[in-house]
């Protein structure tokens, strides 16, 4: 079959054949329809200090996608040959104290698909039954291929009802743009989103952020005390992991209120901690994978109802033979991008 592999341990990925995976007893084996480039996939690709700790090439990687379902282990009960189906790239132990209670999101013995095993930038891919998540029939690929990203704003922005309140998003990827599109669609008002790249303006209006700020301008904390009645924001929520934007969270959030973090620093990043979280009386949360299944569940609702939609994210769209197209799209300066969608 054709993959998209790390063959080195050095930048870069190869288009090559690959032996199409033998099943296991619980597993799947799926024939991919649509696969998404992911931000992680960019820092497998570029070989930094993360995946060189991580990654053990030769593998394929990817962890966004959805398919058919071709053949089942004899073990597999809920899951039938030809099931169109997508999943939890978060595959669980089963045995562990997170496991046993209701996290199996973030399960001690966590392994990840398409990073600790391959994973779905190929023709086929294994899946193990308990990562299964069965779409409906009449879900266009390229939307099924991204709920595994989009599932995660779910899980960030309904960490706690918004509905009513006043939400600011701080990012302009994937996340971020989801983000205010499940804001958007589930009744926040104002829903404030702060980008960084220009071209993605078009992109936060479309999924109906009320007003856009531009980050690194010193302002932006007070124009967004000004929307806010100068009482700050019911929700902050932080998709980016930029330590000036962190701060900047805890410095617009509402007394009461609430942050929710989910973009990753590659530094710890220092806080006051009694002025910004203790007397101001806030909840932070801290955002990994998707609540197993119940997100999964949030996201259908949202979507099934035409509220949100998800479509003006995906910018490019390419086959996964021309893998390199689309990371470059991904890894381009002027970030004239969204989400990569690759089809097998
Ligand atoms: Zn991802
Ligand atoms: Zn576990």
């Amino acid at each position: 079959m054709l993959a998209v592999m790390k063959k080195e341990k050095a930048k870069g990925a190869v288009v090559s054949d690959a032996p199409i995976p033998s099943i296991g007893a619980t597993d799947l084996l799926v024939k991919v329809k649509a696969a998404s480039i992911c931000g992680t996939d960019v820092h497998i690709y570029n070989w930094d200090g993360w995946s060189s700790n991580r990654i053990k090439p030769p593998m394929i990687f990817g962890h966004e996608f959805c398919g058919e379902v071709i053949e089942t282990g004899n073990m597999v009960k809920g899951v039938k040959k030809g099931d169109y189906i997508s999943a939890e790239s978060h595959i669980p132990c089963g045995y562990c104290y997170q496991c046993q209670n209701n996290q199996m999101h973030i399960c001690q013995n966590l392994k990840i698909l398409g990073i600790d095993v391959n994973g779905c930038f190929a023709e086929y891919v294994l899946v193990p039954e308990i990562c299964v998540w069965k779409n409906l029939a009449d879900m266009p690929v390229e939307i099924a291929s991204i709920q595994e990203p989009l599932g995660n704003a779910v899980y960030a922005v309904l960490a706690e009802e918004v509905t009513g309140k006043s939400v600011v998003v701080f990012g302009c990827g994937p996340s971020g743009l989801f983000s205010t599109g499940v804001a958007a669609s589930s009744g926040a008002y104002p829903v404030i989103s702060v980008i960084k790249h220009e071209f993605r303006r078009k992109i936060a209006e479309k999924m109906g952020a009320d007003k856009i700020l531009k980050t690194g301008e010193d302002q932006v904390v007070d124009e967004i005390l000004n929307v806010t009645n100068h009482e700050g924001a019911d929700v902050v929520l932080e998709m980016t992991g930029n330590p000036d934007a962190i701060q900047q969270a805890f410095r617009v959030v509402k007394k009461g209120g609430r942050v929710t973090l989910f973009g990753i620093s590659s530094d710890p990043v220092s806080l006051d901690i009694a002025n910004q979280i203790i007397f101001k009386g806030i909840r932070v949360y801290g955002i990994n994978g998707r609540i197993m299944y119940q997100t999964w569940h949030k996201m259908r609702s949202l979507l099934q109802s035409g509220k949100l939609n998800p479509k003006p994210v995906i910018t490019h769209q390419f086959s996964l033979s021309e893998f390199e197209k689309g990371m470059s799209a991904m890894t381009a300066k002027d970030r004239k991008c969204g989400k990569v969608v690759l089809f097998a």
